[in-house]
């Protein structure tokens, strides 16, 4: 029998499906950061773009690449991420679930994922589940699942979140069109909050309350990009390290901020 490496957690800032493809500030990040992991069991990713009425694990043993966007280059919906599932870690995870987490073959790795995994695990030899997110769900109720999903750390398993601290995609994309590119106040504000409560003792709890905080309106119109994190933050540990491998901006507000929590050395 062979032990387990325990895995680190990490909340990656995906921002434009783009960044999938282009090589420029941000995969360059992801590609550095994939090179500190090594080669786990298996991934098992919560994605901002799978936020639908109950938590569901994919359980395929070859899931599909979904391109859940539209407008884009034929280059980006060309891109295949062919990673293996792993049917038996999707069953052990809803069995281990008290009925919360259940298992479908309905969705496979929606862009959420594989613009990150693509430069994370370039080489696709690692097992992929994702694992939706409950729209109905409150951020406690998240945080209490992403803390039930910790044990799988012991077993080889590495938890990624993959949304964006700051998402105001509407704001983004007039910003954008504008030519403007300073970082608005509320979204470097809610980002710095948001670093502060991640260094803090008690994270969970920073996390869980920052979708009440005065500026969450503006930086999360709708949480789903947001709540990834609480998953991540979660499933850390109280005694892990916690850094930052990506901080920024890109479009002015959309918050690229990725934070890794790995067992202290
Ligand atoms: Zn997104």
């Amino acid at each position: 029998m062979t032990t387990a490496i325990r895995q680190p957690v990490l909340f990656v800032g995906h921002g434009s499906p783009m960044n999938a493809i282009e090589r420029n500030r941000w995969s360059e990040a992801f590609r550095a950061l994939g090179a500190t992991l090594g080669k786990p069991r298996a991934v098992l990713a919560v994605s901002a773009h799978w936020f639908v009425p109950g938590s569901w694990v994919t359980a395929q043993a070859a899931p599909a690449t979904i391109h859940d966007f539209g407008g884009f280059p034929a280059e980006l919906h060309a891109v295949r991420y062919p990673a293996r599932g792993d049917p038996a870690l999707a069953a052990a995870i809803a069995g281990e679930s008290a009925g919360r987490i259940r298992t479908t073959t309905d969705w496979g790795l929606d862009h959420g994922s594989w613009s990150v995994l693509r430069h994370l695990f370039p080489a696709a030899d690692v097992p992929v589940v994702q694992l939706s997110i409950d729209r109905r769900a409150t951020p406690a109720q998240h945080a209490r699942l992403g803390a039930a999903l910790a044990p799988l750390r012991d077993e080889g398993v590495l938890i990624l979140g993959s949304g964006n601290i700051v998402h105001n995609l509407a704001h983004a994309f007039h910003a954008w069109r504008a030519g403007e590119t300073a970082t608005p106040d509320w979204a470097a504000g809610f980002d710095a909050a948001l670093a502060e409560g991640l260094r803090s003792d008690d994270r969970v709890a920073a996390v869980v309350a920052a979708l009440e905080r005065p500026d969450a309106g503006l930086a999360h119109p709708t949480p789903e990009h947001f709540l990834p994190l609480i998953y991540a933050a979660a499933a850390s540990d109280a005694g892990d390290d916690v850094d930052f491998p990506v901080e920024g901006f890109d479009m002015g507000s959309l918050s690229m901020r990725s934070v890794r929590f790995r067992p202290r050395a």
